[in-house]
C-alpha cells in the first residue's frame, strides 16, 4: 500500500467505530494466573499494564511500523525523550559518538550534559561530510546522529553515504528525522537503522500533543524498548489517540503546506531586503541536489537571513509579523516565526543580517505575504542599514 493509504488504513479496525477509541488504564484484569502468565512473553504487545501501553497506543505503534515501514515503532512522551532514550539504547560509558554539528540544540545538551557524565564521548562533525565521516570513527564509535536537514540552517546531509560508512563498520545511523516527516524522507529505506520523529510536530499537526517516536530495524527494537520501560516511562492513551487522528490528514496537510512555504519562500527571495533564504527545497539552494535525489517533497520550516542587523529591526520584523505567531515548537496548522539562534562547534555559519526561523502553514500564502512585507517594511523603517547590506 501507498503511505496515503496506510494513513487511513493504519491502526483501525475494518468494522464498529471509525477511530480506535481513547483505552485508559493502568490495571489490566484477567480471569486466572495462567491468562495472566500468556502475557508475560511479550509484555510490549500484549495487553498486559497500563505502562507499557493500552490499546489506543497499539493502535498508534501499528499504523507508525506500516507507515515507516519498520520492525515496531515505538512511542515516547516527546521528541526529545525518543531522541535521548535512542542514544541511551546505543552507547554506554566509555564509547564515543558521532554527533552532527547541526542537530537540535538540546540533543546537543543531553550529550553536552547527561551522556558525558556518565562516560560517553562525543564529537561533533560536519553535516556536510559525506563518505569522508570515515575518517571520524573511532574504535570505540558506537553510533553516528544526523538531522537532516540541520536545525536552523538546513544543511542537507548526505545519509546514504554515512551510512554505507558506518555499516561497514557495524555502526548503527540514528536519525532526527521530522523535518521530512516520514512521509517526505524514507529513512528505513535510505539505510537507517533508528529514525526519529518529534510526533509533537507534523504526525500530530494541531499544537496540542507532545510525543515522540521511534521507528527501528529489528535488531535495535528490543534495546529501545527496554531503556523506555526501564525508565518508566508511558505515553497517554489521549495523545496517542490524538497524533492518531493527525495522522489521517498529514498527507494533505504536508503537500499543502509544502507548496505555500515554497511560494512564500520564492517571494522572499525577490526582496532586497532579505539576504538569502535557507530551504533545501529552493532551485539554488546549496542542499537542494542531495535534498532531490533522496527527498520526496520538503517541509514548510526555513530559515530567512534579513538584510538588517540592530535588534531594533529584529524586534520590529518579528513584532510586526500577525499572522506568524511567536513560539516554540512547529509542525501544526498555524504559521509561526521565531529568531534563530544556534551553537556550532565545527562549521560555522557566518551570517550579515538576522536568521529567523520561518514555519509556513494552512493559512493563505497571499494573505501571509501581505503580512511579511509589512513586517519587512517595519524592519526597513528602524535599519539605516537594511538593504544596503545586500550590496
Ligand atoms: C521539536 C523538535 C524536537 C523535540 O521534540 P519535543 O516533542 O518538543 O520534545 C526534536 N528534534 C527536532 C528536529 C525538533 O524540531
Amino acid at each position: 500500500m501507498k503511505k496515503d493509504t496506510i494513513l487511513v488504513r493504519g491502526g483501525r479496525a475494518v468494522t464498529g467505530p471509525v477511530n480506535p477509541p481513547v483505552s485508559r488504564a493502568s490495571t489490566i484484569l484477567f480471569k486466572d494466573l495462567a491468562a495472566f502468565d500468556a502475557t508475560r512473553a511479550d509484555r510490549f504487545g500484549a495487553l498486559r499494564y497500563g505502562v507499557h501501553g493500552t490499546d489506543t497506543m497499539f493502535a498508534l505503534e501499528n499504523a507508525l511500523t506500516r507507515l515507516e515501514g519498520c520492525y515496531r515503532a515505538i512511542v515516547v512522551p516527546s521528541g526529545l525523550a525518543a531522541i535521548t532514550t535512542a542514544l541511551t539504547a546505543v552507547v554506554k560509558a566509555g564509547d564515543h559518538l558521532l554527533m552532527v554539528d547541526t542537530v537540535y540544540g538540546p540533543t546537543r545538551a543531553f550529550c553536552d550534559g547527561l551522556l558525558a557524565r556518565n562516560g560517553v564521548e562525543t564529537t561533533y562533525y560536519d553535516p556536510l561530510l559525506g563518505s569522508g565521516i570515515t575518517e571520524r570513527i573511532r574504535d570505540n564509535t558506537r553510533a553516528i546522529f544526523c538531522e537532516s536537514p540541520g536545525s536552523l540552517t538546513f544543511e542537507v546531509q548526505d545519509i546514504p553515504s554515512i551510512v554505507k560508512a558506518a555499516h561497514a563498520r557495524s555502526i548503527p545511523v540514528l536519525l532526527d528525522n521530522t523535518w521530512a516527516s516520514p512521509l517526505f524522507f524514507d529513512a528505513l529505506a535510505h539505510g537507517v537503522d533508528i529514525s526519529i520523529q518529534a510526533a509533537t510536530k507534523y504526525l500530530c499537526g494541531h499544537s496540542d500533543v507532545l510525543m515522540g517516536t521511534i521507528a527501528t530495524t529489528e535488531p535495535w527494537w528490543r534495546p529501545v524498548r527496554n531503556v523506555v520501560a526501564d525508565l518508566g516511562l508511558s505515553t497517554s492513551p489521549d495523545d496517542c489517540y490524538l497524533v492518531l487522528r493527525g495522522m489521517r490528514t498529514l498527507g494533505v496537510r504536508m503537500r499543502h503546506q509544502m507548496q505555500s512555504a515554497l511560494a512564500v519562500a520564492r517571494w522572499l527571495q525577490t526582496r532586497s531586503d532579505v539576504q538569502r533564504v535557507l530551504h533545501p527545497g529552493l532551485h539554488d539552494d546549496p542542499g537542494h541536489a542531495l535534498w532531490r535525489r533522496d527527498f520526496i517533497g520538503s517541509s514548510a520550516l526555513f530559515g530567512v537571513e534579513l538584510a538588517a542587523n540592530s535588534q531594533a529591526a529584529l524586534t520590529a520584523f518579528i513584532d510586526t509579523l500577525e499572522l506568524f505567531g511567536i513560539g516554540s515548537s512547529w509542525g501544526g496548522y498555524e504559521s509561526l516565526v521565531l529568531p534563530a539562534r544556534f551553537t556550532r562547534t565545527v562549521r560555522s555559519f557566518p551570517l550579515s543580517g538576522h536568521l529567523v526561523r520561518l514555519h509556513v502553514e494552512l493559512e493563505d500564502p497571499e494573505d501571509l505575504i501581505v503580512d511579511l512585507a509589512k513586517a519587512l517594511a517595519a524592519m526597513r523603517a528602524v535599519d539605516a542599514n537594511a538593504s544596503s547590506i545586500r550590496n
